[in-house]
């Protein structure tokens, strides 16, 4: 009965009273046409790592041009959020010097990697404008690692110079989040990411393995700080995403809806389970939900609480 209630469950996420939450993408490596077959309304987190990794030199912005037309080629009429170079930490770049990390987690990497090589990013945000004129695709980029406010100005006014008109950053630091305000009045958009900000958040490095319940995306200070940045969404009326892998647990998406996010993206198998939740769930219950969550005093009672009091078939 499952399986059948969630195949009927198709096309634009909607909350059981109407309120739009798009349902996205996350996207990578892999076929285009595939990622374009999904039932979703776009990309929400185009991760493009694989262009970079593995690799003695930068590929060219013509090589890179290609490549991210024929991804935006298959989303003719819908949104493709493009993150920007997110190499660095646990993903090293040959032809990136950063010296000796002790701590690469802390170190150069994501968005701060334009420290050290400007002509990466630059490149990418050409390629990424030459590619968005030649498709239907409505094309936004976002940049990974971003801290403070003026970070978000000097990527936003990057992306404006390539010629790209909508431009956010992705936060996934907590000093990010703590002035989520003032660096909400300098960008588009927002997009929230769950896996960095329960590392940073918890302080328990996110490769380890031996610290999953730190890590868990339940941990009611990590949503605190998604209803700290989801206030400064509705304060602003800036869109809020959340693209880590919290969005694809249908009860978790259910609260984080209620903390204010007005989009959710993942892996392609979660998006049915997650529009079927939805649609069974009023804003307003979302809010009580997220409300029960955040009030909990460890992450295994903020599921429990939730799990209780959603419908029976979340
Ligand atoms: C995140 O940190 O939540 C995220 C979506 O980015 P990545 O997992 O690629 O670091
Ligand atoms: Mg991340």
């Amino acid at each position: 009965r499952r399986r059948a209630l969630l195949a009927e469950s198709t096309g634009p996420g909607r909350t059981e009273d109407g309120v739009p939450v798009a349902l996205l993408l996350n996207a990578g490596e892999g076929d285009p046409k595939e990622a374009g077959a999904h039932d979703s309304e776009g990309v929400g987190l185009l991760r493009t790592e694989f262009l970079f990794l593995d690799r003695a030199d930068p590929p060219t912005v013509a090589a890179q041009t290609d490549t991210y037309t024929r991804l935006f080629e298959e989303f003719s009429g819908r949104t493709v959020t493009v993150r920007t170079l997110d190499a660095g930490s646990d993903k090293p770049l040959a032809f990136v010097e950063t010296g000796h990390e002790d701590n690469p987690a802390l170190g150069v990497r994501g968005f701060r990697t334009s420290r050290v090589h400007p002509g990466l990013l630059t490149d990418q945000l050409a390629a990424i404008a030459a590619a968005s004129e030649e498709t239907g695709a409505r094309v936004r980029v976002m940049a990974p690692m971003v801290s403070t406010p003026d970070e978000a100005a000097d990527f936003v006014a990057l992306a404006r110079e390539a010629g790209i008109r909508e431009a956010g950053v992705m936060i996934e630091v907590p000093g990010a989040a703590l002035l989520a305000d003032r660096l909400m009045s300098r960008v588009d958009f927002v997009s929230i990411g769950t896996n960095d900000l329960a590392q940073y958040t918890m302080a328990a490095d996110r490769t380890l393995g031996t610290l999953p319940d730190l890590l868990d995306p339940w941990q009611p200070a990590l949503l605190a700080l998604v209803g700290a940045v989801g206030a400064a969404g509705e304060r602003s009326g800036r869109p809020v995403g959340v693209c880590g892998e919290a969005a694809a647990d249908p009860l978790l998406a259910l609260v984080l809806v209620g903390l204010g996010a007005t989009s959710l993206s993942m892996s392609a198998p979660a998006l049915p389970a997650v529009r079927h939740a939805l649609a069974r769930h009023s804003q307003g219950e979302c809010r009580r939900l997220a409300e029960l969550a955040t009030a909990a005093s460890s992450a295994g009672r903020a599921r429990e609480a939730v799990r209780s009091a959603a419908h029976p078939e979340t």
